[in-house]
């Protein structure tokens, strides 16, 4: 199968390529789309054929759930079976955006999106060409990240050409993803409501508008089986080995300068700009931005992954950062990336 890509940069001349996703989506054939988080790989969500394509193409385990996602607030009534009222407030606040709510679903969420159980995730992009593909469709598009399963995720077209050429038929190119990290996954089917992924926003920020917000237990530690299927399984990893750096700028300089001193491997180095003088003239520096800017990392993280794999380096060393804010949803990436390998310095 041919892959087309069609950049989507004025949304009034390319109306046309908008509505040749929506088609395509409606026809249960699959599309990868752009959006404020990572690029999706698009179904249509009310289709278990449809659904069941991004299965295969991902080679994504079947008991993990798909995420919809909606144009607009009214789209949930048919999805879900209730609307609690905190949530709601919730919802006119924070959508459309980097946030994903788990509901007890509707008789017509097919259960391939569910993987077989009760609850329903659900999220509205903030990303407009995402919103314009949604609603031309007409149905709820199913959309993990448009990657290989395991791989780093996807926050250009070319990242998803990379993994999914001759497989899909289209890929609409939207940009670079503005945030570069998934979405933070909440369950609001049982008290007190539960992050099960971390993402953009943390628990004080849900806490503006919810009373109690907290962490599901496997996030704090890695012993625990995660209630969201996802974050079980190997992820986000790069085909070089990976290790995590956290400590001040003198400790990372020290390390840094003592590991390159006794090793001959090609490495990447992941690191701040505070830092990046420590390096030589030949090293390979991938820079994470400044520490005063978290949201430049994470804009770049995975895209940075990607780089050094086709860099073709033995070992990627990256900083890593204190689990705070965004720093939490952060630091969750780069631990699957690293299969844990943390260090403090
Ligand atoms: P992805 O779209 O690949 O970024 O992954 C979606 C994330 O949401 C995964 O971690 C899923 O396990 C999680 N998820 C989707 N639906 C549900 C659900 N009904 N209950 C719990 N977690 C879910
Ligand atoms: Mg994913």
């Amino acid at each position: 199968m041919e892959t087309e890509i069609l950049k989507v940069d004025n949304l009034k001349s390319n109306y046309k390529y908008i509505e040749k996703a929506a088609d395509l989506i409606r026809k249960d054939e699959l599309v990868a789309i752009p959006t404020e988080t990572v690029y999706g790989l698009g179904a249509n969500g009310l289709s278990s054929e449809a659904c069941k394509k991004i299965f295969e193409v991902k080679g994504r385990p079947q008991d993990n759930p798909l995420i919809l996602h909606i144009s607009e607030i009214g789209e949930l009534d048919n999805l879900i079976l209730e609307l609690p009222e905190d949530v709601k407030i919730l919802l006119e606040n924070l959508w459309p955006g980097p946030l994903t709510v788990i509901f007890n679903k509707s008789k017509i969420v097919p259960l391939v999106v569910t993987a077989g159980g009760k609850t329903v995730a659900i999220r509205m992009p903030s990303h407009i060409v995402a919103r314009k593909i949604i609603k031309a469709s007409k149905v709820p598009v199913a959309a993990p990240s448009a990657n290989i399963s395991g791989r780093p995720s996807p926050t250009t077209a070319n990242d998803v050409y990379e993994d999914l050429k001759g497989k899909i038929p289209l890929i609409i190119d939207g940009g670079q993803s503005s945030i570069g990290i998934e979405s933070t996954v909440l369950d609001v089917t049982e008290k007190p409501y539960t992050i099960l992924r971390p993402g953009f926003y943390d628990k004080d920020d849900l806490e503006e508008y919810l009373a109690e917000v907290v962490y599901d237990n496997s996030l704090l530690s890695k012993d625990i089986i995660p209630k969201s299927p996802g974050q079980k399984y190997k992820h986000y990893a790069p085909k070089a080995s990976m290790e995590v750096i956290i400590g001040d700028n003198k400790g990372v300089k020290d390390y840094i300068n003592n590991y390159s001193k006794n090793t001959n491997r090609k490495i990447a180095y992941l690191l701040f700009e505070e830092n990046s003088s420590v390096l030589k003239e030949h090293d390979i520096f991938l820079s994470l931005g400044s520490k005063d800017r978290l949201n430049e990392m994470a804009h770049n993280l995975f895209r940075n992954l990607r780089l050094a794999d086709k860099l073709k380096v033995e070992h990627i060393i990256c900083e890593g950062i204190e689990e705070k804010g965004i720093g939490i949803g952060i630091m969750n990436r780069l631990k699957k990336s690293s299969s844990y390998n943390i260090r403090r310095v």
